[in-house]
């Protein structure tokens, strides 16, 4: 098979999401399956589909546009996508084009998108952000209500709801706090201009644990979460914790075997810099069983794969990982697994040079 790859289990990223949806349902929260970390993957969102997802999330229009040519093939039933980062003014016409709806914080954009979707004669729906501590994006609280009125105004753009966004810049958690203030924000939008807004979007993977702590937990107007990690990876992400009862090895990454030798743990003559800036101290423990793998910074990142029992990961370059064995020596072509994280997810996903393996629901992984 070919190597390097990313192993794709679909069963376990239908179980994850199914598992999520339900749980969140007793909450009356919806999911919005975020496909953004998969360069789009058709199967994956086809899989979130098929587990109760109600919308898909991403944060390139690129990727939603090649979601939608992949949908018509298949025949999937017509599901709302979303762009969740603020289109950019170069990107106006595709985001009213392939996007059903995007996340919006700034009036300037929204009145392009308020004039693109008259010329393509749509409605384009927009969510808008607010700031509510993570310093990312967001309209100021005390700024919303001027700017609803500002897009109530506008033709073709309807007003679907208000989101927002915790724990990704600066790792501000979703509490109580916040989200009741976000809930409030929503009231005072209804009573202010006699309207119900549709979507109280209260963040990302990072709320379940607000969310799903307790059965008790007043989730208040927060209706929707857009969630990515915690199906792909199966943890929660304030302390990449697992979720009890989720799978975490939905995805996993194989790379093959190209070196294996006794190298010195400790380099020979003057060091310098190496390829990638400064050099690693070591320590001296002799001579090591030491192996490379085909695959590097450019596929994945090293800090984020974990290696099996017994392996230890040394170095990455470019296009070598470096990776030193307890026990026997590694042979040649022998292929070796890793869990990973999500940035190493991010990355494999994103490499040309990283095969991707699903296995479709109902197969035997
Ligand atoms: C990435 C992202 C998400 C999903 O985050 P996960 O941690 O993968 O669940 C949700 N909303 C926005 C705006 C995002 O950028």
């Amino acid at each position: 098979m070919a190597a390097p790859r990313l192993e794709i289990d679909l069963n376990k990223i239908y179980y994850n999401t199914h598992e999520l949806v339900t749980r969140l349902a007793k909450h009356d929260i919806l999911v919005t399956g975020i496909t953004k970390a998969t360069l789009g993957s058709s199967e994956i969102a086809n899989t979130m589909m098929q587990a109760g997802v109600k919308t898909l999330g991403d944060s390139r229009i690129e990727n939603i546009k090649a979601m939608g040519l992949a949908e018509k093939d298949v025949l999937m039933r017509d599901i709302p996508m979303m762009l969740i980062r603020s289109p950019m003014l170069s990107q106006i016409k595709q985001v009213v084009r392939y996007a059903d709806m995007s996340f919006n914080t700034e009036i300037e954009v929204i009145k392009k998108l308020s004039s693109e979707a008259e010329k393509q004669g749509c409605i384009h729906q927009i969510l808008l952000m607010v700031e509510l501590g993570d310093l990312r994006e967001g309209i100021m609280p005390e700024d919303l209500i001027e700017t609803v009125r500002e897009v109530l105004r506008l033709p073709n753009i309807y007003l679907k709801g208000i989101g927002t966004n915790l724990a990704c810049r600066s790792g501000a958690s979703p509490d109580n706090t916040n989200m009741s203030t976000l809930s409030k924000l929503a009231d005072s939008i209804d009573a202010t201009f006699d309207l119900t807004l549709e979507i109280v979007s209260g963040g990302n993977s990072a709320n379940l644990q607000w969310a799903l702590s307790d059965i008790e937990t007043d989730t208040g107007r927060i209706n929707n979460l857009r969630l990515g990690e915690a199906i792909l990876l199966g943890c929660e992400t304030l302390q990449r914790r697992p979720i009890d009862g989720l799978h975490t090895n939905a995805i996993t990454l194989v790379a093959e075997v190209i070196e294996s030798k006794y190298k010195s743990s400790v380099p020979l003559g003057n060091i310098a810099e190496t390829a990638f800036g400064k050099s690693p101290s070591v320590i001296n423990h002799g001579t090591v069983k030491q192996t490379i793998l085909a695959i590097g910074i450019q596929d994945i990142d090293p800090s984020g794969l974990q290696a099996p029992a017994g392996l230890k990961i040394l170095a990455a370059s470019s296009d070598h990982l470096l990776v030193e064995s307890a026990k026997e020596n590694l042979f040649i072509g022998q292929e070796i697994t890793f869990q990973i994280n999500y940035s190493a997810l991010l990355r494999a996903m994103t490499s040309p040079f990283v095969s991707k393996v699903f296995t479709q629901i109902g197969a035997k992984s």
